[in-house]
């Protein structure tokens, strides 16, 4: 496009621009829709039988991290510890707290990045640069910690269809310990881990469902979008109640379209 002449530009958006571009809102609208049959089926399935699975002996797998690499609350980036944008929200001392009581082995970023977004926008940087910020900060983050930098994760190698947010819960984890990814009973979900790092972060994941990039207006009070308060008995920061409490100041924001429910782990 750049190098055509006008005459070209012209023609190009009289008879294959809108088509292309209604086309493109087609395609995403069906990607959309099939993600949201698929996940709300899961998202059923889970609350139908929740005391059931709960007490089986595989949902202990979806607590079992073989690493302790920090990554974003971002669905698609499952294991280790979640903290938005890998803590780019929490400013560099905060951040370096959090890592060492977390015992972290090793800081990444990722492509897409809605809390590197929102970085930008309280920072007055343009939004458009906000993969090389997380890319920037993950590395300035690693660096001042004495970690490793394991990388970015690109929107190829994200758990999640590049287009769009699939979540349809997120896990306000106190455990330390979760994976939901581990386990395809369980539906796909933001998590935070809670036991070490902020809890602004949950009304995050919720804004980016809630909003244009996730399932958006189709969370309703008929359908809501899920939160749970994840506790250990023995491992938790928080009692159930507690965290719950801190869990429920922000999904009351939402007047009815997010809903909360604790899981308790079995001693
Ligand atoms: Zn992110």
């Amino acid at each position: 496009m750049v190098t055509s002449t006008g005459a070209e530009t012209r023609k190009n958006s009289e008879s294959e621009g809108p088509e292309e571009m209604i086309s493109t809102e087609h395609v995403l609208e069906e990607l959309v829709q099939q993600e949201w049959q698929e996940k709300q089926e899961v998202l059923t399935n889970f609350l139908a039988n929740r005391e059931k699975i709960q007490n089986s002996p595989e949902f202990k797998m979806a607590f079992n991290l073989t690493d302790r690499t920090i990554r974003c609350v971002d669905e698609g980036t499952p294991g280790g510890l979640h903290c938005a944008g890998s803590c780019i929200l929490l400013g560099l001392e905060n951040a370096l707290a959090r890592l060492k009581t977390a015992n972290a082995d090793g800081i990444t970023s990722h492509e897409g990045c809605g809390a590197a977004v929102a970085y930008c926008k309280t920072a007055g940087i343009d939004p458009s640069l906000a993969d090389t910020v997380a890319r920037e900060w993950a590395q300035k983050l690693a660096q001042a910690s004495g970690l490793p930098y394991k990388g970015h994760i690109t929107a190829e190698q994200m758990a999640r269809p590049v287009e769009m947010h699939n979540a349809v819960c997120a896990y306000y984890d106190d455990t330390g310990q979760m994976n939901p990814a581990l386990l395809k009973i369980l539906p796909p979900g933001f998590v935070v881990s809670r036991k070490y790092f902020g809890g602004d972060d949950l009304d995050l994941c919720i804004q980016i469902a809630l909003g244009d990039h996730g399932f958006g207006k189709r969370f309703s009070k008929e359908n809501p979008f899920y939160v749970f308060a994840v506790s250990g008995n023995n491992n938790s920061e928080f009692s159930a109640e507690e965290l719950a409490a801190e869990a429920r100041a922000t999904v009351e924001k939402y007047n009815g379209r997010v809903a909360l429910e604790s899981i308790i782990l079995p001693v």
